[in-house]
């Protein structure tokens, strides 16, 4: 049954790659219930946008958030995105839904300016998935939530993934630049755990790089991650891009990435991502 897919598939962690082999294995149609319940979820409004703090590591103050999105669903509740962003992607569900996110997250940056909270140093970092980033009028989508929401387009920060990068370098590079003339800038999410080759790092107009969480997690214990996010830190300091490391749990793990220099992070340590009000109330205490 496709309510006990799915929750053995929350089960299975925040692993996207378990999910989504899982997902592949659901029957025909129990793929199509999540499938017509993710349709639904789209057209009734059933999903919302969460933001988690982005902290600079110096001053502690917050500097960003990435938006995370959500699915309340009217049965069983939230549901992580790790369990449907697949099932989304696979199905071609995720050009709207994924449209609704940056629109979402351009207004949410309209409602900010609006209550006077934001410094203008401040960024909201959307993800961006493969086959989103790949559509032809990418670019005006972007443009478009920009000009609907008249934001100045530096607030934005779109999340790529090195899978989007290695699917078509050039087309990558072009999309970038078009968005980049406009203000927008980019972060390669999870670093490290896909298949881009370092030549292509120096090819992409790049602004952050953001250290994954599995090399954060055990930092402080094993030394083989420890060494890895030291090289990501000089790497990102070389090429003059800033880093965020994501999964900050404990004191010990940020001492460690504050001394390396790292510049900012985002983790429960300081806070998971909350609904819209919690976070304006983050920033109003946080700024
Ligand atoms: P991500 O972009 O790498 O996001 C970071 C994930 O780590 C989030 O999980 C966040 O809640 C979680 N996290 C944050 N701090 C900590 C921590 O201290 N410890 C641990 N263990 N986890 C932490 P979430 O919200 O479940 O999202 C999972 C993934 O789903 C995201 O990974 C991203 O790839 C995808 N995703 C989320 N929202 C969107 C979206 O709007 N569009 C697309 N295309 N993908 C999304
Ligand atoms: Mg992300
Ligand atoms: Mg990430
Ligand atoms: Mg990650």
């Amino acid at each position: 049954r496709a309510d006990i897919a799915l929750y053995r598939v929350k089960e299975s962690g925040r692993n996207g790659i378990a999910f989504f082999e899982q997902a592949m294995q659901l029957a025909a149609s129990e793929r199509l219930t999540i499938e017509s319940e993710l349709r639904q979820a789209i057209t009734q409004g059933q999903f919302q946008l969460h933001y988690q703090p982005q902290i600079q590591a110096d001053n502690h103050r917050i500097v960003g958030a990435e938006a995370l999105i959500r699915w309340q669903h009217p049965e069983r509740g939230m549901i992580s995105p790790a369990s449907f962003i697949p099932v989304l992607e696979e199905s071609g569900m995720i050009l709207s839904a994924g449209q609704w996110v940056v629109t979402e997250a351009c207004q949410h940056i309209r409602r900010l300016l609006d209550g006077h909270m934001l410094t203008e140093n401040f960024r909201l970092s959307v993800n961006i998935s493969p086959r989103q980033f790949r559509q032809q009028d990418f670019v005006e989508q972007i443009e478009q939530a920009i000009r609907d929401s008249a934001i100045p387009a530096s607030y934005l920060v779109l999340e790529i993934t090195e899978s989007i990068v290695i699917q078509d370098i050039n087309d990558t590079i072009a999309k970038m630049q078009q968005l980049r003339a406009l203000g927008v800038s980019f972060a390669i999410d999870d670093f490290g755990t896909g298949y881009s080759s370092l030549s292509y790092l120096k090819r992409l107009p790049l602004d952050t790089l953001k250290i994954d969480q599995s090399f954060v997690r055990d930092c402080t214990q094993d030394p083989n991650d420890a060494e890895i996010i030291r090289t990501i830190v000089a790497l990102g300091l070389n090429l003059h891009l800033k880093l965020i490391a994501e999964g900050v749990e404990q004191q010990e793990q940020l001492d460690f990435l504050v001394k390396l220099n790292c510049h900012a992070y985002q983790g429960f340590l300081y806070s998971p991502a909350v609904a819209e009000d919690d976070f304006m109330r983050l920033l109003e205490v946080g700024r």
